[in-house]
């Protein structure tokens, strides 16, 4: 085993991975409504590192399995309390073939529907490209049976077949960073993201928007009729602690505005 497969093992065995979760925010009251789950390794060497240091190899040398199990059971126990609050909350993780491919991780990923009710799969375009291999078309159609959603990661960056919109029950596309970055220019990417959104608009899919970091691009992305935005413009993405604390912050503050709106309505009646 090479050295970095066997650091990826050691790190598994010692719990090294740990999630943050990025806030999912609805457009229309821009309250949270479901975060994204990523991953960090906790390095005992080289410190914090950033998932796309370690999971294309961990993807490669069939470790992400057994990590975005971990993952699963981490996020479960940690969100624990906003769901039971709010079963409606959004989770979505980042899933690849390896998972489809492997029918213990399906079992799993439909175990956690039943605990995260609305549990999300993003996948990339590749990923459904591959869906021709009969065994991830077969994995395609336990996890929707089983009700779970899928959403459309990093999409018009990838291959531009779009058959598969037809073909699977996508629920949700995520317009890629850079076109949302391109907002405000006039490069190609900018008309491109309006195509995006009149196509999930004409498909009944739900938009989400990622690497939102302006106001302008929240003004813009309001104007399109984008749904769900999610950016550092809102929020980082964060530990679970932080996010369950935000959470209450943001309600308290929504229910001092109501409280306050009532008493100046009863003043002014
Ligand atoms: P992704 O799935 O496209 O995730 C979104 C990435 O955009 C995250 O980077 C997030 O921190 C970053 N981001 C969020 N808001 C903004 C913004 O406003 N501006 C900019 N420039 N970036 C923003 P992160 O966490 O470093 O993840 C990078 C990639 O690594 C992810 O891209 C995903 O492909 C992969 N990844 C992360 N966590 C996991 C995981 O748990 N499992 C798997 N399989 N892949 C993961
Ligand atoms: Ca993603
Ligand atoms: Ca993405």
């Amino acid at each position: 085993m090479s050295d970095s497969a066997h650091l990826l093992k050691k790190a598994i065995k010692h719990g090294e991975f740990f999630n943050l979760y990025q806030p999912l925010i609805n457009a229309s009251d821009k309250q949270i409504m479901g975060a994204e789950v990523l991953m960090r390794w906790q390095h005992p060497a080289e410190g914090l590192k950033n998932p796309i240091t370690f999971i294309p190899e961990a993807e490669e040398k069939g470790f992400i399995n057994k990590m975005t199990s971990q993952q699963l059971k981490n996020c479960y126990d940690e969100l624990r309390p906003i769901l039971i609050q709010n079963p409606d909350f959004i989770v979505t993780i980042n899933i690849s073939s390896n998972h489809l491919l492997d029918a213990k991780s399906v079992r799993e990923l439909i175990h956690y529907k039943g605990l995260i009710p609305n549990l999300v799969l993003e996948v990339t375009e590749d990923v459904l490209v591959d869906g021709n291999d009969d065994r991830i078309q077969k994995a395609f159609i336990k996890l929707t049976a089983a009700g779970i959603d899928i959403a459309i990661d990093d999409f018009g960056t990838g291959y531009c077949g779009l058959h598969y919109l037809g073909q699977l029950p996508v629920k949700y596309l995520k317009a890629d960073k850079c076109f949302i970055a391109s907002i405000g220019t006039d490069s190609i990417n900018s008309h491109v993201l309006e195509m995006i959104v009149g196509l999930s608009k004409k498909l009944n899919l739900i938009t989400i928007a990622e690497g939102v970091e302006t106001p302008q691009q929240v003004a813009h992305l309001d104007i399109l009729g984008v749904e769900i935005h999610q950016g550092w413009h809102y929020n980082r993405a964060m530990p679970a602690n932080e996010l369950i604390h935000y959470i209450e912050l943001t309600k308290q503050q929504v229910t001092e505005s109501e409280e306050h709106l009532k008493v100046v309505g009863t003043v002014s009646e």
